[in-house]
């Protein structure tokens, strides 16, 4: 199972393509995690990308596209794999289409995630990170704002900036602005899967297995 995984900010992708490369038994890897263990590898373009990153440059496409073809080669990904991240842009999907010719994946599924942009605002806004261990959580879902309730401390919940309205209505333009176009780029050549992500995480896991099998 080859699968492209895309969802705006707050959709809750990461925690699905876990539940998935779990479920299948196979790898998730977003773009944090490849720049992350290219880095670790020491391998050129990993060292490349350090520097850049380093600086406080963005990794450009070229080199993040030969960074998601290493990571790939480097694995078992005829066996599946599930990547989160990449391409993003439209001239990203033009290195895709060559990792996609070279290593010879020709039966991708593309899962794409929708949301309301309302309820993803409703939803970050209402996001909450504990200080002392790390645990975000939702103000809606918990009895006590002033108790974490993962650790127990007081008034360690604290509101990140880019929680704000503003931050994340613009978050979502970016991304629709950019992610729009490489979905309608790919939509016609592969399988897609279009699903609401503003359900429950085990509603939406359920669904997306449904379509996949
Ligand atoms: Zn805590």
């Amino acid at each position: 199972m080859q699968i492209i995984i895309f969802g705006s900010p707050g959709v809750g992708k990461g925690t699905q393509a876990k539940i998935l490369s779990q479920k299948y038994n196979i790898k998730h890897i977003s773009t944090g995690d490849i720049l992350r263990e290219s880095v670790a590898r020491g391998t050129e373009l990993g060292l490349a990308a350090k520097e850049l990153m380093d600086q406080g440059d963005l990794v450009p496409d070229n080199l993040m596209g030969g960074l998601v073809k290493e990571t790939l080669e480097n694995m078992d990904y005829k066996k599946g794999f599930i990547l989160d991240g990449f391409p993003r842009t439209l001239a990203q999907c033009d290195l895709m289409d060559k990792i996609f010719a070279d290593l010879k994946i020709d039966n991708p599924y593309f899962i794409v995630l929708e949301s309301d942009s309302e309820i993803i605002v409703n939803r970050l806004t209402a996001r909450r990170l504990c200080e002392k261990c790390g645990t975000i959580v939702n103000i809606n879902n918990i009895h006590d704002m002033e108790i974490c309730p993962n650790c127990g401390a007081k008034d360690s919940l604290i509101k990140r900036k880019d929680d704000t309205k503003e931050v994340v209505r613009k978050r979502l333009e970016i991304y629709k602005k950019t992610t729009f176009p490489v979905i309608d780029y790919y939509r016609d050549k592969y399988n897609f899967i279009f699903l609401n992500g503003a359900d429950t995480i085990s509603v939406v896991s359920q669904n997306i297995i449904e379509r996949l099998s």
